[in-house]
């Protein structure tokens, strides 16, 4: 069993989403194998995932489909 770092909760192997950023623009990437944490959401990449992340991000995109999304400040009042 994998422990969180964070809460000592137990990490489940799921799907997830990571967003990077490339020239500043937002990437999704979608179907991204990680440990999950059922207790506080925190997401563990491995160093293969997380490397191979860095490679698709550094090469040709092909993006499945492309979508808009909200940008928020944390300090917004309106
Ligand atoms: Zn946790």
């Amino acid at each position: 069993m994998i422990i969180c770092p964070e809460c000592k909760g137990e990490m489940k192997e799921e799907r997830t989403s990571v967003t990077l950023f490339r020239e500043g623009q937002p990437v999704l990437f979608e179907d991204v194998p990680a440990w999950v944490c059922v207790q506080c959401g925190e997401i563990w990449l491995s160093a293969e995932a997380a490397r191979k992340l860095d490679e698709r991000l550094a090469g040709e995109l092909k993006p499945r489909r492309y979508i808009s999304m909200p940008v928020v400040a944390f300090a917004a009042t309106s």
